[in-house]
């Protein structure tokens, strides 16, 4: 850790607002495993790593080590030509002060990031959300490329959106825009683990899919994977897939009609379902909205890569502020 007088521990001060074109370090924090890759300036990935996360605090020490290890598989010269790394965590990130303020999932709570990553591997270094960086890597270089106004839709675990509002990324007041996996569409549903009842996520998030299925049939599936999978040959699971997508589309009708989108991207590993679940998407919205036009629904290009792949963005641009 750093010591608290330096007002921004996390950052490297500012030169990290401008582009570089040298090699970056991108690492992905999961609630599962940390991905690491090094990318030479041509876009080759000259070194790659993935490892278990450790529970607590230990999973912000192996993104040390994950990251000492990548760096020493590059020869001196390559080594001296890495110009930034970006590190992106899940749960609550405070990247302005560098500390990992919350992640329930894998159990860390206000852990001062400082100049650690920086200090042992001798590079500037970004820390940043996981879902939003992931979100605005669809929007700027993936399936919302080129679009002004876009709603980048992550189903995982949870369900979160990352908006984008004429050329600019939504934050809100406390950073805190996106929350669509919390607006309660079901008043009679199941209790959402936030507190209130039948939000979206209780309904659409990749684990609710995989319970659902479960309730319905007494079948156990791994996930919501597992449940798409069928949809050819088991009504059962087209009926779960049914209601998951009735759920979003409720959920995302208000941000629809406040911003109206040109298109809502789905990201993170349910994207990967493509058509089966876009093209219903796409149906239910056409249904649903009468005032302002439908967006198109589409998945997204980077799939549950989106995090690394935006990791390895910001690591390059500096900032998630610059002009598109
Ligand atoms: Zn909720």
């Amino acid at each position: 850790m750093t010591s608290s007088d330096d007002p921004h521990p996390g950052q490297p001060g500012p030169a990290v607002s401008t582009a570089v074109d040298g090699t970056v370090l991108a690492i992905d924090v999961g609630g599962t495993t940390i991905k690491g890759e090094i990318t030479a300036p041509d876009g080759t990935v000259t070194a790659a790593a993935t490892v278990a996360t450790p529970r607590g605090a230990a999973a912000l020490d192996a993104v040390t080590d994950l990251g000492e290890t990548l760096l020493s598989r590059l020869g001196d010269r390559a080594r001296r030509e890495v110009a930034r790394a970006a590190v992106l965590l899940p749960g609550i990130v405070d990247a302005e002060r560098g500390v990992a303020v919350l992640s329930a999932n894998i159990g860390w709570r206000d852990v001062i990031i400082g100049g650690r990553w920086r200090d042992r591997w001798r590079v500037p270094t970004l820390l940043d959300h996981d879902t939003t960086v992931a979100g605005w890597a669809e929007w700027r270089y993936g399936a919302g490329a080129g679009t002004d106004t876009v709603c980048v839709v992550t189903i995982g675990t949870g369900v979160a959106a990352v908006l984008a509002v004429n050329r600019r990324l939504v934050r809100g007041s406390r950073g805190q825009a996106g929350e669509i996996g919390h607006v309660a569409v079901r008043p009679d549903g199941i209790a959402c683990h936030c507190g209130n009842v039948g939000c979206v996520e209780t309904v659409a998030s990749a684990g609710a899919i995989a319970h659902a299925y479960t309730r319905r049939t007494g079948r156990r599936v791994d996930g919501a994977a597992d449940v798409l999978g069928v949809l050819d040959h088991d009504p059962d699971a087209r009926a779960v897939r049914d209601d998951a997508v009735e759920a979003l589309a409720d959920g995302l009708s208000g941000v629809i009609h406040a911003v109206c989108p040109q298109s809502i991207v789905l990201s993170g590993g349910l994207s990967e379902a493509g058509d089966a679940v876009c093209t219903p998407l796409q149906a239910a919205l056409r249904r649903k909205l009468f005032v302002v036009a439908a967006p198109d629904v589409v998945a997204g290009a980077f799939g549950a890569r989106a995090g690394l792949v935006g990791a390895r963005e910001l690591a390059r641009a500096g900032s998630r502020d610059g002009p598109s």
